[in-house]
Formats: structure tokens, C-alpha cells, sequence
């Protein structure tokens, strides 16, 4: 029955598959994301987006993107816009127009006004920190408001003065009746309205009165048709509301609320209220700085959209919670560069190389594949000469044992080059090496030297033709493998998850040089440095000096390139 039989399958599309067998919703299928615009997106989302996206499409169905904006103070349409990019960006297409809960305000205000006459609803006037002693707790149950036996008349009244703008922030709150002994707290008579007298992103100042969101979401979800309303486990203590608020509306649709577990990812944080503590007490360069699990620092980092999906699609969807590696993620980035990215040499950090057998004036081109495997990406031209530079961890005086990169008196094949041989060192005043004196055998392009074993193969420029570049590497963004665990074991989880930012996270070279062929590279343009590992361009890259993020390092080792 499953229209998705390539696809791993889990507990949601079993749900679906056996909707469909009894032909509910006339076997339709229809998902939404729904985003509040509050935050970027991180990868957490991408599971959500992934998952009902992908279901949409497997079902032939259709996702909607709606914006849950009942919380005008803390949402922008900074956020509104970057979360339709990374949505389309991520490669799935929601149903129409973007939806926004707040399109449906005036029929929310109604339905409250429904409620209300049938004695569903109450205006409650307790200030905040009564109404907090009338919920009771985990273990006692909550006592009924004196404001819950008013009449509909005295409600409605009410209810349209603080439409009205009558009242100040706080003085009421319009509840749902349901029953204040209810072990579950969400059920204890909660708040369907409150008034914030602040302007709406969307609505302007039409409204002084907001729905709060979980009334707002169920029937946001109804008036859309949702047939399978996917949230976060969290979500499942507030299911019994969800179905209570649509029950006493029957004249709307039903959509079956299904919750799933989210994603957790070591060494980083899934919080956006988080997220936005890093950036905006700049911790982080922005939200799109490479090292947050934002979709926009991801891509920035260059990831691509399939690696993303790849990875979702890789973790499933359970009701259990655990914690994801991040390695799985970078195993998915590399599993689609490793075809993807064209070869090349960067040399991060260079040391120069004067080959004295080479003459000055010789520049020599010489050919290379871009891709080991893949002959339809054609070939590049590297240029040759008397001066280059290598790595200068490619180089060591004392070289520890088994070492096949260059040492003095010792030889290495430059890749894609000559072999050569190192006669000497020169330093500085300071004992620094700052060049080497080789040798080259001129007989030993494309072909193996004569009589002997050359093991090594290092990567190199020239020193004139080649590009200028500044390369930065990360590192985890925490030190710690999950940071809100550790802040909670010092009982101040809000702030102290920062006391585990790795401070290492970022490392900038800024005297690199990439090999000429490269001069033309554009943001988003990645490729697999002979083993650093794999790059992305950097919107910061100017005429003067590219920019390349470290994407991912090699999983090969190079001692399994050199080989080849
Ligand atoms: P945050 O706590 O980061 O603010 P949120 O759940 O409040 O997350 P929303 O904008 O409400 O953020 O999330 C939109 C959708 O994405 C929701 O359906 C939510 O359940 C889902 N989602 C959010 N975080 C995750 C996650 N880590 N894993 C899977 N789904 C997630
Ligand atoms: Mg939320």
C-alpha cells in the first residue's frame, strides 16, 4: 500500500499507510511546517521539513509552510524570509502561499466567542501570580478561578473590551474551562487569549489581544485540512488540548495529532532560543556562521541540500530520544562531495621551495585530472616552476620514524609533478625554517624513478602562480558532548552551556595559496584539497585573497592517496 517502498520505512507511515487502507481523509495526505519566526532554522528543523515534505511528496500529497506567529514581541521577517530560503533551498516547495497562523485571527477571535457562549470559555481576571497559585502543581491539583462561573453575557462583554484595548497587559486572560483537578496541567482551565498591546510583523495593529498556541495551532491545522499534524515529543502532553479545543468545534476537521522524537546532535546545541543568545552576544559572527547547526551556517560551511536530506533520511523518525552523532552528518557531506568535488592543491600552510635545478624563465604546464574517477570534469593545468611552495607540516628535519614526506637528502614526488630531493635548509635567526634548497629528476613526470622507491607524494603551487587565499578550519562549537547536560550538572543551565564553547572552534590561515586553476572560484564552489580535506568558497572572498571554509576534513588518510 505504501507509495514509498524505496524509503526506510517508520511509525508515521505506518500510521499513513493504514489511514489510507480505510480510505481516511479519502486517503489524502496533507503535512505541514510549522515554524515560528523567532530564530533561524537549525538542523533539527531540516528533520522536521525532511519528514513532512518528504511524506507529502511519497503520499502525493501536499505540505504547507505556515508560520505559527502568535508571539508578536519575539518574531521578525528577518526570520520569515530566511526560513522560506532555507525551506526551498533544502529543495521542497510548500502548497501555495506561505500560510501565517495570524491570517486566521479574525476566525480564531470567532471560534472564541463560540466557545464562550457555550460556556467553554471564561474571561479570568486573576493577576499572574494568583492564577500561577490557582494551577497547583505536578503533584496537587489547581483550584478553580473565582472568575470561571461568570456568565456568557459578562464573558462576552468582557471579552470585547479587552479587544478593545480596555484592560492593560496582564489584567485578563480569556481560559478555556476544563478542569482544574486534571493531572494534566495543560488542561487546568488554560489560556486561550492574553493581551500584548505590540505590533504584529503581519498584522500590524489591528490586534491588542493574541491567540496563544495551542489554541492557535490545532485549529490552524483544521482550517487547513492537515490530515497528520507531526511534532516534537514534547508536544505530547498538550495532544489531550489539542483534541479537547477541536471536539468542541465539531463544525471543523480533525487532524490527528502524531508525535516523533526530535533530533540532538553532539558537540552542538538545537535551541534556537539558544542559538540566538550566541549570535546576539556574538559568540558566533552571525547565524550563519559555519560553526552553528544552522541551515544557513551549514550551507555557508557547504553543505549541500542532499547531504542534509541524506542525513535525515539516515536517522529516522522514532518516539525515542537520543543524541545523533555528528559524525553521521559528516559522513553524509563527504558520501556527496567525494563524487561532487572537483581536486585540487591549496597549500595552507606554505613554506617556500627553490628548485635549483629548474631554471628561473621555465614555466612548465602540466596537466591534471579535477576528479580521480570522473574523466567528464575534465582536466586542469598546473604551472611549474623554479620556486613553490609546500606544507610546512610536509617537511620535517628530524623526521620521526617511517616518515615518507620530504626530509633533507630524501625524496618526495610533488603530485601530479617531478620528484624531488631536498639538498637544504635554510633558517632564520631564530632557528625557524623559512625555505628549502631542492633538486628535481627531470625524468620523472608521469613515469617512476629510475633504480629507486620514492613513497612520498606531497602537494604543492608555484609560488607566482598561484592565488592568494585565507583558509578557516573549524573545530567543534562545544567542547563538551552534550552542553546543556553539562550546565545543568552546575544547576544554571540557562546561561552556562556558553562555559562550554570550545574556544578553539575556529582557526584562521591566512597566508594560504590555492593553485592557479582556481583563480575563478565563486562562493558555494567546493572542493577536495589533496588531504585537507573538503572546502566551500566564502561569500568573503574578494579580488585580492579567496575565502574557503573547511566543509569537512578527509576521511581517507593520505598515506591511502599517496599509494595511488
Ligand atoms: P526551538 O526549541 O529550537 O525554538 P521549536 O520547536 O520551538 O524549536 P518551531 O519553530 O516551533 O521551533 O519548530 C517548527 C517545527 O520544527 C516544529 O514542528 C518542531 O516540532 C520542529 N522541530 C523543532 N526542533 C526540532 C528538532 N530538534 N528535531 C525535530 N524537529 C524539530
Ligand atoms: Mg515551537
Amino acid at each position: 500500500m505504501s507509495d514509498s517502498e524505496n524509503k526506510p520505512s517508520n511509525f508515521i507511515r505506518h500510521i499513513i499507510d493504514g489511514d489510507r487502507r480505510a480510505n481516511k481523509n479519502n486517503g489524502q495526505v496533507v503535512t505541514r511546517f510549522p515554524p515560528e519566526p523567532n530564530g533561524y532554522l537549525h538542523i533539527g528543523h531540516a528533520k522536521s521539513i525532511c519528514l513532512n515534505f518528504g511524506l507529502a511528496q511519497d503520499y502525493d500529497g501536499v505540505c504547507n509552510l505556515r508560520f505559527d506567529d502568535t508571539n508578536p514581541e519575539k518574531e521578525d521577517v528577518e526570520y520569515v524570509d530566511s526560513i522560506k530560503n532555507d525551506v526551498t533551498w533544502l529543495g521542497f516547495q510548500w502548497q501555495g502561499e506561505p500560510k501565517y497562523a495570524s491570517n486566521y485571527f479574525p476566525q480564531l477571535h470567532d471560534y472564541a466567542l463560540e466557545l464562550i457562549k457555550a460556556g467553554k470559555a471564561y474571561v479570568c481576571s486573576l493577576s499572574p501570580e494568583e492564577a500561577r497559585e490557582y494551577r497547583g502543581s505536578l503533584t496537587a491539583p489547581g483550584k478553580d478561578s473565582p472568575y470561571r462561573e461568570q456568565s456568557v453575557a459578562e464573558n462576552l462583554d468582557l471579552f470585547a473590551r479587552m479587544k478593545a484595548g480596555e484592560f492593560d497587559e496582564g489584567a485578563k486572560v480569556l481560559r478555556a474551562k476544563i478542569d482544574m483537578a486534571s493531572p494534566n496541567i495543560n488542561l487546568r482551565d488554560p489560556i486561550l487569549y492574553r493581551i500584548r498591546k505590540v505590533a504584529h510583523h503581519q498584522t500590524g495593529n489591528d490586534w491588542c489581544i493574541y491567540p496563544m498556541y495551542d489554541y492557535t495551532h490545532c485549529i490552524s491545522d483544521a482550517i487547513e485540512g492537515i490530515t497528520h499534524s507531526l511534532c516534537t515529543l514534547e508536544f505530547e502532553d498538550h495532544r489531550p488540548l489539542y483534541d479537547w479545543v477541536l471536539d468542541q468545534l465539531p463544525e471543523l476537521a480533525h487532524p490527528q495529532q502524531i508525535e516523533f522524537a526530535r533530533l540532538n546532535l553532539n558537540y552542538t546545541i538545537t535551541s534556537k532560543r539558544k542559538l540566538k543568545q550566541l549570535v546576539d552576544e556574538k559568540h558566533v559572527l552571525g547565524w550563519d556562521d559555519p560553526r552553528m547547526p544552522t541551515v544557513s551556517g551549514l550551507r555557508r560551511r557547504g553543505y549541500t541540500p542532499l547531504s542534509i536530506r541524506n542525513f535525515c533520511d539516515r536517522i529516522g523518525v522514532t518516539k525515542v530520544d537520543g543524541v545523533v552523532d555528528m559524525a553521521t552528518l559528516e559522513f553524509c557531506i563527504r558520501e556527496d562531495l567525494e563524487h561532487r568535488a572537483p581536486r585540487a592543491m591549496c597549500v595552507i600552510n606554505p613554506l617556500k621551495v627553490t628548485i635549483d635545478t629548474w631554471d628561473t624563465e621555465t614555466i612548465e604546464d602540466l596537466s591534471a585530472p579535477r576528479h580521480p574517477k570522473d574523466e567528464s570534469m575534465g582536466r586542469r593545468t598546473l604551472k611549474m616552476t623554479r620556486v613553490i611552495y609546500i606544507d610546512h607540516s610536509d617537511f620535517a628535519e628530524v623526521p620521526p620514524p617511517k616518515y615518507k614526506r620530504l626530509t633533507i637528502g630524501k625524496e618526495v614526488r610533488l603530485r601530479n609533478s617531478y620528484v624531488i630531493k631536498c639538498n637544504e635548509v635554510i633558517k632564520d635567526e631564530q632557528g625557524e625554517i623559512i625555505e628549502l634548497r631542492c633538486s628535481h629528476d627531470v625524468d620523472t613526470l608521469g613515469k617512476k624513478p629510475e633504480g629507486r622507491k620514492v613513497k612520498g607524494v606531497i602537494h604543492w603551487v608555484s609560488a607566482e602562480h598561484s592565488v592568494p587565499a585565507q583558509v578557516r578550519l573549524y573545530d567543534r562549537l562545544f567542547s563538551e558532548e552534550n552542553p546543556d547536560a553539562a550546565a545543568k550538572d552546575h544547576n544554571n543551565e540557562d546561561s552556562h552551556f556558553l562555559d562550554f564553547l570550545n574556544p578553539d572552534s575556529l582557526t584562521i590561515m591566512d597566508q594560504a595559496r590555492v593553485e592557479f586553476s582556481l583563480a575563478e572560484t565563486q562562493a558555494g564552489d567546493a572542493f577536495q584539497f589533496e588531504r585537507e580535506g573538503y572546502f566551500t568558497a566564502d561569500p568573503d572572498s574578494t579580488a585580492e585573497q579567496l575565502v574557503f571554509n573547511r566543509t569537512v576534513s578527509l576521511r581517507d588518510s593520505w598515506a591511502k592517496t599517496a599509494r595511488k
